[in-house]
């Protein structure tokens, strides 16, 4: 049996899988922000009760959001920054007696859709995560590609290329930049662009559903999203050319993206034709812990 989690922002989920890859047992619970003790206990706590439940002892691989130094061994680049500049994969592999494969949540979920997923058969997948943040991952041959420095495919915090009027110097990021992909493309980034062009709160799920429902300004707020995407997306193409991008987060459930964004991407992408797919997650939220089952 192989135990995936995947730690998120806001939640984490457990998954077990057997050895053909079918779903033995699946739970959820909320991520304890910003204390970084309760988190590794809800890891723990969700371990202990599957294979409790299961009657079964299995490898244990998670996906973060963010990635251990292979300089330090200590996690970088969260956002959920409770997790910074900890050993967590040993810590929790202290606590569960057995070693723990940790891996960039984005690597994960291009591992999984490479597996038995949207990209299954492809040689090279892009996977991203459109969240809370904005993560990439990649697969080749199957395989995470880590990199030297473990962040290959990370390039959410890179400028957002092309700027429109407007977008320049962008706005604040957490990781101390102005303008990150990040910004314009998360979640938070598609409230924040909202609002300022409104001045009203929303989240990004109710802007798409004002859109979808007619709204005038949440609908330009969503080409906008689209069009930002879109050049992010083939500034990727331009290096990689993936054969498929597969979104995944919650963002990756807005189904007009993967008509729209591949007819706009073209603009900036540097090929007579543009073959590369642009596809939702088959395996929606649960292919981050997938992925990080399939470490194993
Ligand atoms: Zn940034």
């Amino acid at each position: 049996m192989r135990i995936g989690v995947d730690l998120g922002g806001t939640k984490i989920e457990a998954i077990a899988l057997d050895g053909e890859g079918r779903v033995l047992w699946r739970r959820r619970v909320p991520t304890p922000r910003g204390d970084y003790d309760a988190t590794l206990e809800a890891i723990v706590g969700l371990v202990r009760a599957l294979e409790s439940e299961v009657g079964a002892h299995g490898t244990v691989g998670m996906g973060i959001p963010g990635t251990l130094s292979p300089a330090t061994g200590l996690v970088k680049n969260a956002n959920s920054t409770w997790l910074l500049g900890r050993p967590l994969d040993r810590d929790l592999a202290e606590r569960l007696g057995r070693p723990v494969r940790l891996a960039n949540d984005a690597n994960c979920l291009a591992l999984s859709e490479a597996t038995d997923g949207a990209g299954a058969g492809a040689a090279v997948v892009f996977g991203v995560i459109l969240g809370t943040g904005c993560g990439g991952g990649i697969a080749v041959g199957g395989r995470i590609l880590a990199g030297a420095n473990a962040i290959a495919g990370e390039w959410g915090h890179n400028p957002l290329p092309w700027p429109d009027e407007g977008e320049r110097p962008g706005p604040p990021c957490w990781c101390g930049k102005r303008g990150c992909i990040e910004t314009w493309v998360s979640g938070p980034g598609l409230s924040r662009d909202h609002a300022e062009a409104t001045g009203e709160s929303a989240t990004a799920r109710e802007i798409v559903a004002r859109a979808e429902a007619g709204d005038a300004a949440a609908e330009a707020a969503v080409d906008r999203y689209e069009r930002r995407l879109a050049r992010a997306l083939a500034g990727v193409v331009n290096v990689l050319d993936p054969d498929v991008v597969v979104l995944g987060g919650g963002l990756s459930l807005v189904r007009r993206l993967y008509d729209h964004v591949p007819k706009l991407w073209h603009h900036w992408i540097f090929s007579d034709r543009v073959v590369t797919r642009l596809a939702p997650a088959v395996h929606g939220d649960s292919s981050g812990g997938r992925g990080a089952a399939w470490l194993w």
